[in-house]
């Protein structure tokens, strides 16, 4: 017996299909403009929304940092791994979110995967968004709990579905904003389910954070609903600029995190230049409110300059979905677009659904209106042409 040849089968398949992955080797720091292929792109795909992956004030601190701290952690948080930049850190996220507390995993998936069977186990329910993130879906999981997926978004759906399973112990959990679609959670209708019912509500913010509210603090200031939520989980990786997961909340869930969550436990933590990266990084956020502005006003201008090129359009937030339709045609638009030097990727399945292929732009504070203008009359020609 061949022992590749499943595997080999199976890619072959995804060959077939138009749906097989490469990997882009981007040869220039993360930014509204990168080098590809060996060529100046605009950057229209990153999560980085406020462009602070390579920003000159936070790299000063982050070597500054490095020479003072080193590159690893050492540890586990719970053993040798936790040092004053993580602690810094987790102050700045709780006070940033007006929260009594904060607590940094690994990543925003380790958050999610490590959290979620925290808060409930066999005998509970989770209440789970179907368009929520693969990272929510497999803490879901891992928790044992019942997992009931209600429809997008649809808090009547809900509803009934709470219903059905009255006197239960358990868990509301959606995306804050969708990751695919960039729209963003009802979130007075499940604040509303949740305290009624009794369950626990949890946001994820990895796409709200910087980029909703007016200043950037995620869906709670964007519905004025501050303080509401019980579970705040965000990632520091987008528009943060730097790598890690974070929950916000009270002193008892973090300290209930510390000492039952795997993910937190099991894992070395980040090394403290990734701390103090991400510290100055929501410092700037506060200090330099314009980064946000920009963003902002790049959305409802790119989103109103490709409706007037007839491509339908419309977001609140930094990702802005392009429907193609077939998965041949998005990634052929996609390739034309490369050619002309903007970075968009097609989004297939699995990541949505069969024939739901799309291109997904995603802008940066950074983005000069000149260079989304160009942009959008870019992709209507190409869509058209394709
Ligand atoms: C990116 C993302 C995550 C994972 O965060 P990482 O820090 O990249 O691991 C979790 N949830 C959502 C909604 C995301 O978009």
């Amino acid at each position: 017996m061949d022992k590749w040849k499943r595997m080999e089968g199976e890619l072959q398949a995804l060959r077939e299909q138009h749906l097989y992955r490469e990997i882009k080797v981007i040869e220039s720091p993360q930014r509204s403009h990168v080098r590809y292929r060996d060529r100046d792109m605009l950057m229209l795909a990153s999560n980085s929304y406020l462009d602070l992956c390579d920003e000159a004030q936070v790299k000063a601190y982050a070597a500054k940092v490095l020479m003072e701290y080193g590159t690893g952690s050492g540890g586990s948080r719970l053993t040798t791994g936790t040092g004053i930049c993580h602690i810094r850190l987790e102050d700045a996220l709780a006070r940033f979110k007006g929260r009594e507390a904060a607590i940094v995993f690994n990543t925003g998936f380790a958050a999610n995967s490590g959290v979620i069977p925290c808060l409930c186990r066999q005998g509970d329910v989770i209440y789970s968004d179907e368009l929520n993130h693969a990272s929510i879906i497999d803490g879901c999981r891992q928790s044992r709990a019942e997992t009931v997926v209600y429809r997008h978004n649809d808090m009547a759906d809900l509803e009934r579905k709470i219903r059905e399973r009255p006197g239960r112990q358990g868990l509301i959990v959606s995306d804050g904003v969708f990751s695919m679609d960039g729209d963003i959670v009802d979130l007075p209708g499940l604040v509303e389910l949740a305290d009624a019912y009794g369950l626990l509500s949890m946001i994820d913010e990895a796409h709200a954070t910087g980029v909703i509210g007016a200043t950037g603090r995620g869906c709670e200031e964007h519905f004025r609903m501050e303080g509401r939520v019980d579970v705040l989980m965000g990632t520091l990786s987008k528009a943060i600029g730097a790598e890690g997961g974070y929950v916000c909340g009270s002193h008892t869930l973090t300290e209930y995190l510390k000492n039952k969550a795997r993910s937190y436990i099991f894992s070395t933590s980040l090394s403290p230049v990734t701390m103090a990266a991400a510290k100055r990084a929501l410092e700037l956020i506060e200090e330099e409110p314009w980064r946000v502005e920009r963003l902002q006003e790049n959305i409802s201008f790119f989103c109103g300059r490709l409706r007037e090129h007839g491509v339908e359009a419309a977001s609140e937030t930094a990702i802005i979905p392009i429907r193609i339709g077939e998965e041949e045609k998005a990634v052929k638009v996609s390739e034309r677009l490369l050619e002309q030097g903007f970075f968009i990727p097609a989004i297939r399945y699995p990541t949505v659904k069969k024939g739901e292929a799309m291109l997904r732009a995603a802008l940066m504070a950074t983005h000069t209106k000149e260079e989304l203008a160009a942009a959008a009359a870019a992709i209507a020609r190409t869509i058209a042409l394709a």
